[in-house]
C-alpha cells in the first residue's frame, strides 16, 4: 500500500490532544504506518509505526525434540 501525501501542516489541536478518543484509525499498511482519521475536525494523520521486539517476554517455541 503506498502511503498518502502529507502536507507540512502541524496537527490541529483537537488531534493533538485526542481527549476523548477522537482519532480512529482508517487504514493502512499495519506494519510501517497507518492512518488515522480526527471525527472532530476531520483532519486525516499518517502515523508511523514502530515495532520494538520484547525479548524480554519471549516465549519457547514448542517442538518435538527431547530436551537433553
Ligand atoms: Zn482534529
Amino acid at each position: 500500500m503506498i502511503q498518502p501525501e502529507i502536507t507540512d501542516e502541524k496537527p490541529n489541536k483537537c488531534c493533538i490532544d485526542n481527549t476523548s478518543n477522537n482519532l480512529y484509525y482508517d487504514y493502512g499498511d499495519a506494519v510501517e504506518w497507518e492512518v488515522w482519521h480526527c471525527i472532530y475536525c476531520h483532519e486525516s494523520y499518517v502515523v508511523d509505526i514502530e515495532i520494538v521486539r520484547d525479548f524480554k517476554n519471549m516465549k519457547q517455541v514448542k517442538t518435538n525434540e527431547t530436551k537433553k
